[in-house]
């Protein structure tokens, strides 16, 4: 059989499979955004490793080497905010083709170090390897983590809130922008900087996990109609989200109108925004959304609501109504 027919998801649970008999106690594998690592009786090491590839990941020619050098960075970062760690340190190994400008390696890495200081995350080590032609970047980042605080996909309860820290689809709207070639209007730029310049949100992970009421989390990497499954299946659960709820921000809303996109479809299924998506105990938002309002000035967003029936469907609203859509997320091999 061929990868492509297995697709990613089903190829990574034979992986872990295959290895659960070595997996000790205390550790957490793989499953999660991160792997949970015991350290002290006081904290867990989180780790997680992300692999970016020229021409899939991205094109060297449409991202500035130093936004491609940050954003690297951040979407290893993301992970680790959706644990509710505390980065601490970074491993960076680079394949480079030989023909590559040394000044645009130290552009990559300048935007690798403007992030790394932003959030004082230490460069460790790495590995430095030629490539016969594309451009590969791999990055493995540790944090740290209270024991027991980490908060894994598997934690949601039936009639818990789903939430999400920000706004959804800019990120697929600016890859739009890209794709089609359009004018470097305000609007466009701004999508295109959600695209190529994501924020990890450390510091809301860091401040959900510290409260009880918070339950399952991890971040938008592929889309919230792909990455609410992942939750759904590790907690047993099935959930119903209204595409009216979605987080949508103006800009998109505007760039949308003007050229036919379906804002609904670049919300639920477009991925790569790197907020982080939560479920929270029923009953709780207005108090946990009083409290991250007064601590980052903005609000969180309740899109839907979990539920005790164990296929891990979602079952989407549109105008008060149930759809049926086939709306999905990104799949390496599938899509
Ligand atoms: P994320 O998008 O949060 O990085 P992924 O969907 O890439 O998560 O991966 C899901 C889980 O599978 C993670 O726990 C990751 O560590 C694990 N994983 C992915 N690929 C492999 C692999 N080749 N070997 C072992 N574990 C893997
Ligand atoms: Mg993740």
């Amino acid at each position: 059989m061929k990868i492509s027919e297995l697709g990613e998801f089903k190829f990574i649970d034979r992986i872990s499979g295959m290895f659960q008999d070595l997996l000790l106690p205390g550790y957490t594998g793989i499953g999660d955004d991160c792997a949970i690592v015991p350290y002290s009786s006081e904290e867990d090491y989180v780790v997680t490793t992300d692999m970016l590839i020229e021409d899939i990941h991205f094109i060297k020619n449409r991202i500035p080497p130093e936004q491609l050098g940050y954003k690297s960075l951040a979407v290893n970062l993301s992970d680790i905010a959706a644990m509710g760690g505390r980065p601490v340190g970074s491993y960076l190994s680079i394949g480079i083709p030989a023909e590559t400008e040394v000044e645009y390696l130290d552009a990559v890495m300048k935007g690798y170090h403007d992030l790394s200081q932003k959030y004082q995350v230490q460069l460790l080590g790495g590995d430095t390897t030629k490539s016969e032609k594309h451009l590969v970047i791999n990055i493995a980042v540790i944090g740290t983590c209270k024991k027991g605080h980490a908060r894994l996909r598997s934690m949601a309860w039936s009639n818990d809130m789903v939430c999400v820290t920000g706004y959804l689809g800019d990120s697929a709207g600016g890859l739009e922008v890209m794709l089609h070639q359009l004018p470097e209007t305000k609007d466009h730029m701004q999508l295109i900087r959600s695209h190529h310049l994501p924020e990890p949100h450390i510091n809301e992970g860091i401040w959900l996990a510290q409260h009880p009421e918070v339950h399952a989390m991890m971040d938008v990497s592929d889309g919230i109609s792909s990455d609410l499954v992942h939750i759904l299946k590790a907690s047993k659960k099935s959930a119903v989200l209204d595409l009216d709820m979605l987080p949508v921000s103006d800009t998109l809303k505007n760039v949308a109108t003007k050229h036919g996109w379906n804002v609904d479809k670049l919300a639920s299924s477009g991925g790569e925004d790197y907020v982080l998506l939560f479920t929270l105990k029923a009953g709780n938002f207005e108090k946990t959304n009083k409290g991250f309002r007064a601590t980052f000035g903005r609000d969180l967003f309740p899109v839907g609501e979990i539920n005790d029936e164990a296929g891990a469907e979602i079952n989407w609203i549109k105008n008060g109504q149930q759809i049926f859509s086939n709306q999905h997320g990104f799949d390496h091999f599938r899509t």
